[in-house]
């Protein structure tokens, strides 16, 4: 009873032109999907002219971070505000590219998703283990102080729109996806621990996507898992074609 959500994360790519272009693609190709919620996530330059093309479709328009601050002299950063008057309804947050490169740490990812929270946008809460934490046995351990950090001090019901996404850093961008056991497993410890901080009710309207190489041809096998709800795709969203059979997975 999830509605599945299958989200593209654009990364640094498309240029506005490329993206309006590449949007209007998937608009017309994936017009007659249905109980199936479509996010894409363009970069910041990109958001308001893709917002403006999609406007009235089915197909709703993320960021791929946001400053956490409402405004002020903070030079480069975006708040949540501005996102929404672009024509954002969701936001990724405490991506494992961010985390590695850019400094986000599970508090930064906090108050990133209170911002969020309190400006209305959708928080897609990205978690993963990294493939040296997996091969100690730790990925469980890294989970769990990820989501208690990342959502610390929140009450269930000021949650209820978030979505998760678990993306294991070893499977982003390799071509080494993990195994539907593999994301099975995770996602089963994600959602148990999501229902001991928050309740069952909440844990079990929330969605947990998988991310890491999902293709058109593995996408349908981690569907059918029982706590996969969904997709996060880099790679194989760029091009419309592709993501649209992502889409169309059943
Ligand atoms: P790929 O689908 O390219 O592995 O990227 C996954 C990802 O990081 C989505 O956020």
């Amino acid at each position: 009873s999830r509605t599945p959500l299958i989200a593209g994360n654009w990364k640094m790519h498309k240029t506005g032109t490329q993206a309006v272009e590449a949007a209007g693609k998937l608009k017309r190709l994936v017009d007659a999907a249905r109980d199936v919620e479509i996010m894409i996530a363009p970069t910041y330059t990109a958001l308001y002219q893709v917002a403006q093309t999609l406007k009235g479709s089915a197909i709703a328009v993320g960021a791929q971070d946001l400053f956490y601050e409402k405004q002020g002299a903070f030079t480069g950063k975006i708040s949540s505000e501005m996102l929404v008057d672009a024509g954002c309804s969701h936001v990724i947050i405490g991506h494992s590219e961010r985390r590695q490169f850019f400094g986000e740490t599970d508090e930064t990812v906090n108050r990133k998703i209170q911002a969020a929270l309190s400006a209305d946008l959708i928080p897609v809460f990205c978690i993963g283990e990294s493939e040296a934490q997996r091969e100690a046995g730790d990925t469980f351990s890294v989970l769990d102080k990820q989501v208690r950090v990342g959502l610390k001090d929140f009450v269930s019901e000021a949650l209820t729109r978030i979505v998760i996404a678990y993306e294991p850093v070893w499977a982003i961008g390799t071509g080494k996806t993990a195994t539907r056991e593999q994301a099975q497993e995770a996602h089963q410890f994600i959602r148990s621990l999501l229902e001991t901080l928050f309740g069952k009710p909440f844990a079990d309207t929330v969605r947990i996507l998988y991310g890491g190489s999902v293709k058109p041809d593995n996408v349908r096998a981690l569907m059918e898992m029982p706590d996969v709800d969904g997709a996060l795709v880099g790679g194989a969203s760029l091009d419309p074609e592709t993501f649209s059979k992502l889409v169309f997975y059943n």
